[in-house]
């Protein structure tokens, strides 16, 4: 084999080695921070709007191509967030897509719209919102939350699931059960699952509250690679 033949083989087998660097990523979401927060909801505190970043994503699709997207959640959770979506990305688990619940998609008129959201399969954090049909505020209002794929995982009571007309099915792809490895690396990193709740499953979602000592600097915009 000639030199030059070994050189461009080497260099094939480097971008499949390294997907992320090979180009030909679709972008789902490339959001400014102001299209971010566009219409969030007047009443979150400044205290804690403040401490929320747009962290760029790298995933697989569920048809099976790599995707851009977003994700607006504290600037403490980003390192757990990136290395659990590195982990997703090695296995080729899908993420159907990652889009801030501020698009115009998931603006019912007045608020960022969750019911939307959910039926959209998106996986989404911060939204200044109490919890579903409850009154005291979700983690997510804090940007301590991350749901992912909700349509495929949907959060199950005994009254009530959704979003409505979504069923679990843990063979289908993109979906969380006890022992996945991303459910078990979210867990590692000191956060909750919502498929392990007594009283009810939310197979979307995940949480942690972060301690203060978890980062020293505060960042708006925070890219993949940073
Ligand atoms: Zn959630």
């Amino acid at each position: 084999m000639k030199k030059t033949t070994v050189r461009i083989l080497l260099l094939l087998s480097l971008s499949f080695i390294s997907p992320v660097f090979a180009g030909n990523i679709i972008t789902d979401s490339n959001m400014s921070i102001e299209e971010a927060f566009l219409n969030v909801n007047p009443d979150c505190p400044y205290e804690i709007l403040e401490n929320q970043s747009l962290i760029e994503l790298i995933y697989y699709g569920y048809d099976g191509r790599l995707h851009k997207g977003q994700v607006v959640m504290d600037y403490r959770l980003a390192d757990d967030l990136k290395a659990v979506f590195r982990l997703a990305l090695k296995m080729k688990f899908p993420i159907a897509h990652a889009v801030p619940i501020s698009a115009p998609a998931y603006f019912n008129g007045t608020e960022w719209d969750d019911n939307l959201s959910m039926a959209d399969n998106n996986t989404s954090g911060f939204n200044y919102r109490k919890a579903y049909k409850q009154k005291n505020l979700s983690k997510h209002a804090y940007g301590y939350a991350i749901d992912i794929n909700p349509f495929d995982n949907p959060y199950i009571t005994k009254n009530f699931s959704v979003p409505p007309g979504a069923v679990y099915d843990r063979s289908k792809k993109g979906t969380f059960y006890t022992g996945h490895p991303i459910v078990i690396e979210f867990k590692r990193r000191g956060w909750t699952w919502g498929g392990d709740w007594a009283n009810s499953k939310d197979y979307q979602h995940f949480q942690k509250v972060p301690s203060d000592s978890q980062s020293s600097k505060y960042k708006n915009y925070i890219k993949w690679d940073d």
